[in-house]
């Protein structure tokens, strides 16, 4: 297994493999940049097939944390790591606390958050042995409700935004009564987005692999339910990935019916050329690292006291952001993933060392 000459290595700062028999934890530590403060990322819970599987994954969720902090205007580096196992079957606190003990041994230069596979609990849990994890802290949320720390509602919200500033840019209008939507993966992202656009107006149609997530919001939304094979495939205006990445690919490219793909999941282009496709194809791709920035935005705040209303400010300029890059996008006419990508680097590639917040302004007590 390559390290230093892997294609996804875009000079890491720093990697840490982490292993400790006696819980069964395997874990990977990515922090890829950190010229404007500690790297602030999720971790991964997931059963990979192999080591080189795992290492991918958090190479390229890693650069992409960078580049989403970066867009977002976070005083934050990009960071990620992953544990090797299934969280239905592998999860125990004391893998989770052996996970903690790990990060506390980075010093804070790495922050966790939540992500697919980990949760609250999970990273409390990891929080008795380091007070380096974030999106734990309870308080009032951005939509002023009551919040646990979970990021996902943030998210979910960023995504709705980014997705309305999409529809009235591609199709001209503001009002999404009667707008067609397609979701794939309908867990704590995708549920809150469909809720959000049920409540918008909208017309859903939902996939996910677990039949229980997909039953909730065919009962309590009203959304038909689609198959693994034809969810992003149907003739909808926008198709919404919000499960896993690489779903934009040389096979699923051609058969998009719909003309704007806006999703939270991280990574949707299988390879940077896929950008390019899209483009060619009329279809306008929300690039994933701006529209799904609500909650690392979210967690930014969680340990600055912000108010809420800041904070709900802060996630809604993520429409003004894909709002820049479409515009820009159309003068260049260059596609929009490569546009989010050099405002992202004009952003942290200004930044020296050193000059975001010190590590101990946005780690956690535990
Ligand atoms: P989640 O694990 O709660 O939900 C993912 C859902 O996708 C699950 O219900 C799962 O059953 C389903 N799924 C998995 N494989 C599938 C497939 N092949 N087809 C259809 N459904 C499938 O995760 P989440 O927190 O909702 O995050 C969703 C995506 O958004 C992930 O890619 C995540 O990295 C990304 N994201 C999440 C956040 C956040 O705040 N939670 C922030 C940024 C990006």
């Amino acid at each position: 297994m390559n390290v230093f000459s892997h294609p996804e290595f875009d000079n890491h700062e720093h990697l840490s493999f982490f292993c400790d028999p006696e819980t069964g934890l395997k874990a990977i530590v990515a922090i890829h940049n950190t010229s404007r403060g500690p790297a602030l990322g999720g971790c991964r819970m997931f059963p990979y097939t192999s080591d080189e599987e795992a290492l991918r994954d958090v190479l390229r969720l890693s650069r992409g944390m960078t580049y989403k902090s970066a867009l977002a205007n976070l005083d934050l580096g990009g960071g990620k790591s992953v544990i090797i196992g299934d969280p239905r079957k592998d999860k125990t606190d004391a893998l989770m606390q052996a996970m903690g003990r790990h990060l506390e041994s980075l010093g804070g230069q790495y922050i966790a958050a939540e992500d697919s596979g980990t949760s609250v609990p999970d990273l409390k849990v990891m929080g008795q042995h380091t007070r380096h994890v974030a999106g734990i802290a309870a308080r009032t949320g951005f939509d002023g409700k009551p919040s646990n720390g979970d990021p996902s509602p943030a998210t979910a919200y960023g995504t709705f935004i980014g997705l309305q500033a999409a529809v009235q840019h591609k199709l001209g209008r503001t009002d999404l009564t009667g707008l067609k939507v397609a979701i794939q993966g309908i867990g704590n992202v995708g549920y809150r987005l469909a809720q959000h656009l049920k409540h918008a107006g909208a017309e859903l149609w939902v996939y996910d692999i677990h039949e229980d997530n997909m039953r909730r919001a065919v009962e309590q939304l009203g959304a038909k339910p689609a198959t693994a094979e034809d969810i992003l495939y149907l003739p909808v205006d926008v198709v919404a990935p919000c499960a896993m990445g690489a779903v934009l690919n040389d096979d699923s490219i051609p058969q998009l019916r719909a003309t704007i793909v806006a999703g939270a999941a991280n990574n949707l282009l299988a390879h940077p050329r896929h950008d390019a496709m899209l483009q060619e194809r009329g279809i306008l791709y929300a690039p994933d690292f701006a529209i799904n920035a609500g909650g690392i935005i979210d967690v930014f705040y969680e340990r600055t006291g912000a108010t809420p209303d800041t904070v709900r400010a802060h996630v809604e300029r993520i429409g003004d952001t894909l709002t820049e890059i479409f515009n820009r996008s159309d003068r260049a006419a260059r596609p929009t993933g490569a546009i989010a990508n050099e405002l992202a680097e004009e952003r942290f590639q200004k930044h020296t060392a050193g000059a975001g917040l010190a590590p101990e302004r946005l780690a956690c007590a535990g």
